[in-house]
């Protein structure tokens, strides 16, 4: 790595002690956009870029109390990471989950800018949530958690300031008492203030299926740059949320097998393929655990997650892996059962779910790695096509937001491609991906003076 990298390296590492998913997340960036650095190094360095790319424009963190059921008051942290600006209104997700720190949010955070910058819409980057865990919460206390939660976080967001959406532990309902609150607060109906909204208050259609739907399109394209298709494959998949259910579904339309599905407790393999409605009925409707599928398939295996270790999804033989349930979910290890059951695509539907050494093992034996960056940005796309229908106070069909969504998955798969074919790193999208959003991001910062 060259001087100059290496210096904003140490120094933000130097920042930011204890908080090693952030530091994770910038090196990757750091190390993969050297020939860009090469090139405009004096001004890069003279104009501090990496050091003011790097640094949040602000953080928000507040109390949450609110009362339980038994009467209980209880207390959590709530955070919003403003990370940028440059190329629109804050936007980025809030994620409810015990594990919920300061440096997971700022990994997320700067994620969300080089993500935002790739769907080419005019959104910048930020992330919040809170350390709350939803889990065996009813729904009235999950109600007053989001309303207290939205009583501090109103004053830092707007339609035009930053947009909040669903993340971990926030989908639909969530997004609806987050919004009730909002607008109770405000006293007029801001329709663009959050996205993930229903469809019966000012959402999108296919807002729900986008991050999923779009990380299959991701992986069409690069399968097709690669003479080769989703039809006959089978397919692993981690997770069974919001963006695995819909990641499962396009997969199944394309003509793949998906014979897994998992949470954190364990996994279902299903041989002969996932039955989808019944995960759906169990995860969108009972909010039950995965394990209940055996009740209606005691056909199907079961294994159970061994606390510490990587899910049992990736001991499983198949030619598509896609990661959808959280961050580092993939260690070396796991790569190497991977590769040696002979994966030939990674596609990450969650953030960051690979750990650095296991992208590395996946390229040097010239996996095809779909980086989250660009193959999971569906969601934040469709995010910005709700926010543009609810500026116009107009509907678009399903198909006609699927149509855009499917569009602005290839241009990202074409910018990813283009970038890594430019800079002799051909079939490496991990690179194209953050070359071509660092050059956007990059200029942008230096046409707009130092702030
Ligand atoms: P959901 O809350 O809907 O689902 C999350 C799934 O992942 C659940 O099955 C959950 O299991 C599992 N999971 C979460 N944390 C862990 C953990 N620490 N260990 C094992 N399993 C875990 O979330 P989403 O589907 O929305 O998000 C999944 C990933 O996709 C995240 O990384 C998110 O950042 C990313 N993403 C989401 C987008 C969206 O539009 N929703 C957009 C882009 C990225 P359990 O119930 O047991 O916790």
């Amino acid at each position: 790595m060259n001087e100059y990298l290496n210096r904003v390296l140490k120094q933000t590492e130097q920042n930011n002690l204890n908080e090693p998913e952030y530091l994770q997340a910038v090196k990757e960036v750091l190390t993969s956009i050297e020939p860009v650095i090469e090139q405009h190094k004096e001004i890069y360095e003279k104009t501090a870029l990496l050091e003011r790319m790097v640094e949040p424009e602000r953080i928000i963190t507040f109390r949450v109390p609110w009362v339980d059921d038994n009467g209980q008051v209880q207390v959590n942290r709530g955070y919003r990471v403003q990370f940028s600006s440059l190329i629109g209104p804050y936007k980025g997700g809030l994620r409810f989950h015990p594990s919920v720190n300061q440096s997971i949010m700022k990994f997320l955070g700067f994620e969300q800018i080089f993500k935002n910058a790739l769907t080419g819409l005019p959104i910048g980057g930020a992330k919040g949530g809170s350390n709350f865990d939803p889990k065996g919460k009813s729904d009235n206390e999950i109600m007053r958690f989001c309303q207290s939660f939205m009583t501090e976080l109103y004053r830092h967001i707007g339609a035009d300031v930053d947009v909040p959406a669903g993340d971990i532990g926030v989908g639909g309902r969530e997004i609806g008492y987050l919004f009730g609150q909002y607008k109770r607060i405000r006293n007029a109906y801001e329709g663009g203030v959050l996205t993930g909204k229903d469809i019966c208050y000012g959402g999108s259609l296919a807002r729900k299926e986008a991050t999923g739907y779009g990380l299959i399109f991701f992986m069409r394209e690069m399968l097709k740059a690669h003479n080769d298709s989703l039809d006959g494959k089978t397919v692993i998949i981690s997770g069974s949320g919001n963006v695995a259910i819909y990641a499962a579904e396009k997969a199944a339309e394309a003509g793949a097998k998906v014979v897994t599905m998992s949470d954190s407790n364990g996994c279902i393999y299903a041989p002969d393929g996932i039955d989808l409605d019944l995960v759906k009925q169990i995860k969108e409707v009972e909010r039950g655990r995965i394990k209940e599928y055996l009740k209606v398939h005691p056909e199907a295996q079961y294994i159970e997650a061994v606390k510490g270790e990587d899910s049992p999804v990736w001991t499983i033989k198949a030619d598509i892996a896609l990661p959808c349930a959280t961050q580092n979910e993939i260690s070396l290890n796991s790569a190497k059962i991977l590769v040696k059951n002979g994966v030939k695509a990674v596609g990450e539907g969650a953030n960051m779910p690979c750990t650095i050494d296991a992208t590395n093992y996946f390229l040097e034996n010239n996996i095809l790695v779909a980086p989250a960056k660009a193959a999971n940005a569906g969601g934040v796309a469709t995010s910005a096509i709700e926010m543009s229908q609810n500026s116009m106070r107009f509907y678009y069909t399903f198909d006609e937001v699927e149509e855009k969504l499917d569009r602005i998955m290839v241009n990202i798969f074409n910018a990813c491609k283009q970038a890594a074919d430019e800079y002799n790193h051909s079939g490496n999208y991990v690179m194209g991906a953050n070359i071509a959003s660092f050059k956007k991001l990059a200029d942008a910062m230096s046409a707009q003076g130092i702030v």
